[in-house]
């Protein structure tokens, strides 16, 4: 644990049985097992870690993001169950990008941070230049607030600057997985390259960790992290999440989930934020949550 104690999990699914069988059958492969925020929150206190901030990212094999706000009811429950254990948790929730379903109704949640675009494996021309800039689409970037953001993965750091280009100059951005789940391209893929300086030329993108989904070697994730720094100042990288339950496997096939749990997963990236507090000189606490401060602030009580 790092010197403040202080944790947080800035992107981890929450789904329950219920979730699941609403695409029981759809689906070519097996159904993951449900990944409760009571049975979550319950295996991290056995790890002496209770985090002060959650966010529960749409899951992509589910056709809306109501479990994101089923899971806001379930910890408000637990908390009146038991105040003093979990009064101090915050779960904020990251809803599907769909301009049908995240309508004004659904954004307008207190706790929902913003609208997700899952594009997985897509390679770039899968992304055609007005796939996410139609009218419809403009008019889902136009209703998010200021304080809301548009979370992309793709696990190409090309496919991403696709998307990147298409997203309204004003609007908030937060990249998975460092920006890329390629490490054998390398730092300096000129993919790589163009999506960090388009980040810096916007000024209001973000990379978020855990680190593991670029390479589950802290060795071969550190370039990227230290890209991140060196490009766009450590205050754009968020590194602190677990992505757990840790679905699907890395570019040698290895399962996830296989290798993590949620203690382990959030335990990697402090070994990756202190392997990059060696090399940057940054406080690994900075690296691994500062940024948590802007991309999900409080927001403040309207005026009455
Ligand atoms: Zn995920």
């Amino acid at each position: 644990m790092t010197e403040t104690g202080t944790v947080i999990d800035g992107h981890v699914h929450f789904f329950t049985a219920a979730d699941l069988a609403r695409v029981a059958g759809q689906l070519p492969y097996t159904l993951p097992d449900p990944h409760t925020l009571t049975d979550y929150l319950a295996g991290l206190k056995d790890s002496g870690t209770i985090p002060t901030l959650l966010n529960n990212v749409h899951l992509s094999i589910l056709p809306d993001s109501a479990n994101v706000f089923a899971s806001f009811e379930e910890l408000a429950a637990l908390t009146r169950r038991e105040p003093e254990r979990y009064g101090s948790v915050r779960l904020v929730g990251t809803i599907k990008a769909d301009p049908a379903y995240a309508d004004a109704e659904h954004l307008s949640h207190p706790q929902v941070v913003g609208v997700r675009i899952v594009l997985h494996d897509a390679p770039p021309d899968r992304v055609s230049s007005d796939a996410f800039s139609s009218a419809e689409w403009k008019a889902l970037f136009g209703r998010l607030r200021p304080d809301q953001h548009v979370h992309v993965y793709a696990q190409e750091a090309e496919t991403n600057l696709r998307v990147l280009r298409q997203i309204p100059a004003s609007v908030r951005v937060l990249i998975d997985h460092l920006g890329t789940c390629h490490a054998e391209r390398g730092i300096d893929e000129p993919a790589y390259r163009a999506l960090l300086a388009e980040a810096r030329r916007r000024g209001n993108v973000w990379f978020k960790g855990p680190g593991y989904r670029t390479s589950i070697e802290i060795e071969t994730a550190l370039p990227f992290v230290a890209a991140i720094i060196e490009t766009l100042g450590h205050g754009r990288l968020l590194l602190q999440a677990s992505d757990a339950p840790h679905v699907g496997t890395d570019a040698e096939g290895r399962n996830f989930a296989a290798h993590f749990t949620a203690a382990s997963a959030l335990q990697f990236t402090e070994s990756l934020a202190q392997a990059a507090a060696q090399v940057t000189g940054i406080p690994a606490d900075r690296l691994l949550r500062q940024a948590a401060d802007e991309i999900f602030p409080v927001l403040k009580k309207a005026k009455p």
